[in-house]
């Protein structure tokens, strides 16, 4: 069993990858090309956004945000600690200070309710993360924002596809972030991410600085970085997009069913050894980049899944207030308990659109032996 299953998706689109590719090649224009003009105008239409801007992944285009916003020396930006390295890291590479917050017990998203604490004057933005697959409470953090004046950028990475009370991850804020990273709800064939604004002006800044800060051929009045997602990959990516709606309809289904199977197979199991499925908050669906459940004893409940041949992933084993790389913003263990607690409790499940019921039944009987047994 695989983890993420990529080729049965592979044999699905392979004609159109192929097809798609040889184009590019035939025509060769490798940057910039005319796909990423064709995928940039898709995106932008599927989620809702004025200006799709695709970029070298989801990482730079963080990056690329927050330069464009001016955010940088002097400036905080408040996230979750509870995602992967690349959120704070690129705001501390920006040269701001990431400010924590802890995150909802439930949702596992940044708690909105604890937002407002850790607004300083010297606040520019908020950058909340739609973890696993489900936006963050933009109604709320909005309102924060807009009382004091900030820039809210969501980073989208694991929640492309995802709707929030009937709008699409990205669309939700200022700037909406996402990646391609293989493994992703929309993955690439390597490396790429997109931002999405609906303004211009913002939308204008992200494109010059995803190309060396240059408004027009070698002329350079801002700095920028080499961030732009290649035409090969965006073929790969317009062909995924054929398929992309009926899989974020699948992802919905498998999490459903998922969840259901663990409800039974844990019906009649003690109140401590029962295992925590994803929650979902009102307004919101999900596409599930990651199945995470809590479990009890994380350590062997690992190592139990792997003999039974069930691979599992743990996102993510440690808070970012406790990464060595953020010691210097001085946080200390206990600063943010549930973010501390839920990192070591979490434990994902293989899920992809492909998993078949069958699948699905293995592993949660795994979960159900490795757990009780
Ligand atoms: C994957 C991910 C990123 C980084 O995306 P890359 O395309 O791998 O650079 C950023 N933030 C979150 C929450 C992610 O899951």
């Amino acid at each position: 069993m695989d983890f993420i299953d990529l080729k049965s998706q592979y044999r699905r689109i392979q004609n159109s990858v192929n097809t798609r590719l040889q184009t590019v090649l035939e025509h060769g224009q490798y940057i910039l090309g005319p796909e990423i003009i064709e995928l940039e105008k898709q995106l932008a239409d599927y989620i809702g956004s004025k200006h799709c801007i695709t970029a070298s992944s989801g990482t730079d285009t963080l990056l690329m945000a927050l330069m464009a916003l001016e955010i940088g020396r002097d400036d905080e930006v408040i996230t979750s600690p509870f995602t992967f390295i690349a959120t704070g890291e690129m705001i501390a590479l920006a040269g701001a200070k990431a400010v924590f917050v802890d995150i909802d017990p439930r949702t596992y998203n940044i708690d909105p309710a604890l937002i407002e604490a850790a607004i300083t004057p010297r606040t520019k933005a908020i950058m909340p993360v739609s973890l696993y697959g489900q936006c963050a409470d933009f109604d709320a953090i909005n309102a924060i924002a807009k009382k004091h004046r900030l820039i809210v950028i969501e980073d989208g990475a694991q929640s492309f596809g995802a709707k929030y009370k009937g709008k699409r991850s990205c669309a939700l804020s200022t700037i909406g972030s996402t990646s391609f990273f293989p493994s992703k709800p929309l993955g690439a064939y390597g490396d790429g991410g997109a931002l999405f604004t609906d303004d211009d002006k913002l939308a204008k800044l992200m494109r010059e600085i995803r190309v060396h800060g240059q408004d027009r051929r070698y002329h350079h009045p801002r700095l920028g970085i080499n961030g732009r997602l290649d035409s090969m990959q965006a073929a790969v990516l317009l062909a995924k997009m054929e398929i992309f709606e009926d899989e974020v309809q699948a992802r919905a289904q498998l999490g459903a069913r998922y969840s259901s199977l663990l409800k039974d197979a844990f019906a009649i199991a003690p109140v401590s050894t029962q295992v925590v499925t994803p929650f979902s908050a009102e307004g919101n669906t999900s596409v599930y980049a990651q199945y995470t459940i809590e479990v009890p004893d994380r350590d062997q409940f690992e190592v139990r899944m792997k003999a039974k041949g069930v691979p599992t992933a743990v996102h993510y084993p440690v808070p970012l207030h406790q990464q060595p790389v953020f010691a210097g913003l001085g946080y200390k263990t206990g600063d943010f308990p549930i973010s501390e607690k839920i990192a070591s409790r979490v434990i994902s499940l293989p899920m992809h659109p492909y998993l078949t019921e069958a699948q699905q039944k293995q592993v949660v009987a795994a979960v159900r032996e490795s757990i009780l047994e």
